[in-house]
């Protein structure tokens, strides 16, 4: 028979949901929309989501690099420096992995993971890094490249305060990722080699897409015009569908019980924990405001104080995250609120009717599937870029509100301001209003950005067709 075999295009996934969940569903479309056979590798190390790892499509093939020794790493490392170390000491196993891959036809490294760039040139193939965030993280990546222009090796600067970006856009240095903060700290000279790096990628695959960054992408489409920088491809939005998180969940039965457009979903995502004093302040923020919640809590993160859980729900301190909310409160808010541990279901929770708004740490694939679903956000930053996705979510995409810190760095919002952001985006009739219906239109420019002819579905096939085109792949790919 003429069958050919399938491209294989191989996805390294740094760890944490956050970067796997995205890569995971980009892989999916390249073998299901594209005719690619994709391998999604990732590492043994540093896996803290089983379940991310478990909702990977079964059309992507997945295997594991072997555990590398991390232990000299001192215990106050920060974790970017521990990820690039672990790619790093990786690339061995890598190499191994790869050359053994049949059919290459493309490697696409995911954030962090650009050391691996030399492995795709020194085998013929073209790399494209894969950013699972926004392309103003990846602006700020290129300011700092830039700054460093002709500045030995080991030299570094500090970028300027306030940093100004495509579109008018101002950040101050506390709303940029923490590594890029101070160019005095170790992390800083990490983020920057891997940024020098990225120079030499064959292009860039953001999730994100046109409508939520229009300046910044027209910005860098200039940039890979005049060759200052690699083309830069939004494909965007990478939401799982719901139908992807099988199974009964309490979170969905509850939902069904409830009013259409009543409920504010409450969740930091896959990392993100709030001090036991936040956690109360929330809870009463919550009760306060009047409406329906659904409260995804996580362990709090220990914050020094002596706090004891409270009896009535076992006391089981290190496993049971619930039984770290405040004495009755679960009691009292019973009729209106519920709370689970750890982990929901989210793009079916975003996607429920009852649905109305969600207080979001900000994570990039949280922010994307509730304006995929047209949900308002509360804007309740925490740490890695979340805080630069809430000036860009409450600024130029108008599709959330701000919980303001009580005292302009400090750690704790007030019950009275959780309370009232609240009622402002649940019932405002102009602020919130203006951000309900943003929502609403936003969701539209997400939808079409992957519908027909969509920008998102044709910048991808623009990369996969150079991909198969490079390998002598042309034609239709028969399925195996
Ligand atoms: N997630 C989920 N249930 C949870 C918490 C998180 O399904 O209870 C998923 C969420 O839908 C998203 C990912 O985990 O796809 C978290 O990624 P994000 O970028 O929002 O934040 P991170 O966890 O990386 O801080």
């Amino acid at each position: 028979s003429t069958e050919q075999p399938r491209p294989h295009v191989v996805l390294l996934a740094s760890p944490g949901a956050g970067h796997l969940i995205p890569l995971a569903e980009l892989a999916r479309r390249l073998v299901e929309h594209h005719g690619f056979a994709a391998t999604l590798v990732t590492f043994t190390d540093l896996i803290s989501s089983p379940e991310a790892l478990s909702g990977i499509p079964a059309s992507v093939s997945t295997t594991a690099l072997p555990s590398v020794p991390l232990h000299d790493l001192p215990a106050a490392t920060p974790i970017e420096t521990v990820l690039f170390e672990l790619v790093r000491r990786s690339l061995p196993h890598l190499r191994t992995l790869l050359r053994s891959a049949a059919h290459l036809a493309a490697l696409v490294p995911n954030f962090f993971c650009s050391a691996a760039l030399p492995l795709a040139a020194e085998l013929g193939v073209p790399a494209y890094i894969f950013i699972p965030t926004n392309l103003t993280s990846l602006a700020i990546m290129r300011r700092t490249v830039d700054l460093h222009d002709g500045v030995p090796h080991g030299e570094h600067r500090d970028l300027p305060e306030p940093l100004e970006l495509p579109g008018g856009m101002s950040v101050r240095r506390a709303d940029l990722p923490h590594a890029f903060r101070s160019s005095h700290e170790p992390v800083y000279a990490y983020l920057l080699e891997e940024g020098r790096r990225y120079r030499h990628a064959d292009g860039f695959l953001m999730n994100t897409f046109y409508e939520m960054e229009p300046t910044v992408v027209e910005e860098f489409r200039q940039a890979a015009v005049g060759g200052a920088w690699p083309p830069v491809f939004p494909v965007g939005p990478f939401v799982r569908s719901g139908s992807d998180e099988t199974g009964e969940s309490a979170c969905i039965e509850w939902l069904d019980r409830q009013p259409s457009g009543s409920v504010v979903y409450v969740s930091f995502g896959s990392g993100g924990s709030l001090s036991v004093k936040q956690t109360a302040e929330l809870a009463a923020g919550m009760d306060a405001s009047g409406h329906r919640f659904l409260w995804v809590v996580r362990m709090p993160s220990t914050d020094g104080g002596d706090e004891e859980p409270e009896e009535e729900h076992g006391g089981d301190k290190n496993n049971n995250p619930l039984a770290w909310l405040p004495e009755g409160f679960l009691e009292r808010t019973k009729d209106k609120g519920l709370a689970v541990a750890a982990w929901a279901p989210q793009v079916r929770v975003l996607s429920h009717p009852a649905t109305a708004a969600f207080v979001s740490h900000c994570g990039w694939n949280s922010t994307l599937e509730s304006v995929s679903c047209g949900v308002p956000m509360i804007a309740w930053p925490l740490y890695a870029e979340q805080r630069l996705n809430a000036v860009l979510l409450e600024g130029s995409v108008g599709v959330a509100l701000r919980a303001r810190d009580a005292d302009g760095d400090g750690v704790v919002v007030t019950r009275g301001e959780i309370a009232d952001v609240v009622r402002e985006l649940m019932e405002g009739a102009e602020k919130g209003r203006a951000v309900r219906r943003q929502a609403g239109d936003m969701q539209q420019a997400a939808a079409r950005a992957w519908a027909p002819e969509g920008s998102s579905r044709r910048a991808l096939e623009e990369v996969a067709v150079t991909w198969k085109a490079r390998r002598g792949w042309r034609g239709e790919v028969t399925d195996v």
